[in-house]
């Protein structure tokens, strides 16, 4: 390993200074610092975070591995920024026992891309009725402290119950996919006035609302900690609001996709825009950046959902749910939260690497300060970029983008995972 000086970088947005890495660490940081026997990279004017974090990303692997692998999908995350990734665990068979997450684990590892830290189903095949082998996951190799049914609620109170109290004696976090699904027969979109005039089946917010409510005061009665995934409602930011005004124990995330898109774009019927939960209204859109900009919601997750070509380019109903978002994440971030004065960079750091590592229990390898003695994960932003998004050079295997033609801002231009370049100049290393 050798010596790489990033020069004059906005750390965090701030002040323009350098960082040495030395090894698979951060030697020093601070003014004019000597470049002898390191390759300089000349960064002034661009931002430097902590290695991006995402709490909610799939994989897919095992199972479909048409849509996206390990080492696809942890290409695609470390050209977005990111150095750690959780892998949801509907694949193919379901993360729900030691031995499916300790082989994601492994592949995690052998990608070399991003560290992978597997999620585990809260439900045996994610069938809601029986508990999965909570504790033999977090006694594994792959460490599983993040348990999630998502694709599909845990909907049976009494189970969701036994989890948060399972989770409990070992500090772990159930991750909940708010969606009633009685309430959700049949649902397309968002219910409203676009899926009325559409006739297309409508997904309600209380849909997703009664849930939140439900467990947080679940989490409260058990004194137990859950984690809501892709908050997509303005009322789901009032419950979480009160809930932490409450003192329970609860965190939240919001998409990407639900800071910046809406229901008025199905219109369209272009399937690229169906996604579980779906896009909502403008009102709710404006909501949900508010509440990430207040810390009601913690952090960003890209809940990155690759699908082939013929699981999308078919009729609305007939598509598959989900949207790729690890290699935008960043961009649309930049553009609906920084460039609206709603966050600075030190608050994009917070939201997309230092919580979500937190929330994971990965903050003492990921989502580290800046400074000497640190990890060299780290990610290099030219914010300044313009450009328009072209699936094409997505390193990613599936290209179901809503932003294709979109001009984002913003690229990432160099990742460095324990002071290795996994991206450089903005390709893949
Ligand atoms: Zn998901």
């Amino acid at each position: 390993m050798s010596k790489i000086l990033i020069r004059g970088a906005k750390v965090l947005g701030g002040e323009a200074q350098d960082v040495l890495i030395d090894g698979e660490t951060i030697a020093a940081t601070g003014a004019d610092l000597s470049a002898d026997g390191a390759t300089v990279i000349e960064a002034a004017g661009q931002v430097l975070l902590p290695g991006l974090v995402d709490l909610h990303t799939h994989l897919r692997e095992p199972g479909r591995e048409d849509s996206e692998t390990v080492l696809t999908g942890t290409r695609a995350a470390a050209s977005g920024g990111y150095t750690a990734v959780f892998a949801m665990a509907n694949t193919f068979p379901v993360a729900d026992t030691a031995g499916v997450v300790e082989q994601v684990y492994r592949l995690g590892k052998e990608s070399g891309y991003c560290d992978v830290q597997p999620i585990g189903a809260v439900t045996i095949g994610l069938e809601g009725k029986k508990l999965s082998e909570l504790g033999a996951m977090h006694e594994s190799a792959a460490r599983v402290t993040v348990f999630s049914d998502d694709g599909k609620c845990v909907d049976d109170a009494v189970i969701m119950r036994r989890a948060l109290e399972y989770v409990k004696a070992f500090g772990g976090v159930i991750a909940q996919h708010a969606q009633e699904p009685r309430l959700t027969e049949g649902a397309q979109m968002n219910e409203g006035i676009v899926s009325a005039e559409l006739g297309l089946g409508g997904w309600p917010a209380v849909a997703e609302e009664s849930i939140i409510a439900r467990d947080v005061l679940l989490a409260e009665h058990v004194g137990s900690r859950v984690h809501i995934c892709h908050l997509s409602t303005a009322g789901s930011v009032e419950i979480v609001r009160w809930a932490k005004s409450r003192g329970i124990d609860v965190t939240a995330e919001v998409t990407p996709h639900h800071l910046l898109l809406t229901d008025e774009l199905v219109r369209s019927y272009n399937p690229v825009y169906k996604v579980n939960p779906p896009l909502r209204t403008e009102r709710d859109v404006m909501a949900l950046r508010e509440a990430l900009a207040d810390g009601t919601i913690d952090i960003v997750a890209t809940d990155h959902a690759p699908h082939p070509h013929e699981d999308k380019d078919c009729e609305w109903a007939a598509a598959a749910m989900g949207m790729v978002g690890l290699e935008t994440a960043l961009s649309v971030v930049q553009q609906t939260m920084v460039e609206t004065g709603l966050l600075d960079w030190a608050g994009v750091a917070e939201r997309m690497s230092f919580a979500p590592a937190r929330i994971g229990g990965l903050s003492h390898r990921h989502g580290r300060p800046v400074s000497a003695g640190e990890p060299a994960n780290l990610t290099l932003v030219d914010t300044s970029y313009r450009g328009v998004v072209d699936p094409a050079g997505f390193a990613s295997r599936s290209r179901n983008t809503p932003y294709e033609g979109r001009e984002l801002p913003g690229r990432v231009t160099h990742t460095f995972l324990r002071g290795r370049t996994t991206v450089v100049d903005g390709k893949l290393a």
